[in-house]
């Protein structure tokens, strides 16, 4: 298992063991084809990070993830490589 250490705790009880929800964008593609709107996609594509929140595996607290946690996140994820 890769894992990294994240500089982030529960900002309540400062436990530093959570459950991380990361919400992306989804592109789903369909052809179009003379003005025909097909049922069936032909591709999905993911797309940006829409937001991350956060819930405390102690005390259960839920928080959502602002930029300097984001900032934290991202180089948690780098160190994983
Ligand atoms: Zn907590």
């Amino acid at each position: 298992m890769s894992r990294a250490r994240i500089r982030l705790h529960c900002p309540k009880c400062k436990s530093k063991s959570f459950e991380l929800y990361e919400a992306f964008e989804e592109i789903e593609i369909r052809e179009v084809v003379d003005g025909w709107l097909p049922k069936e996609r032909l591709d999905h594509e993911a797309g940006g990070r829409l937001s991350v929140s956060c819930r405390c595996s102690n005390c259960d607290h839920k928080w959502q993830l602002r930029a300097a946690g984001l900032a934290a996140l991202d180089v948690a994820e780098e160190n994983l490589n």
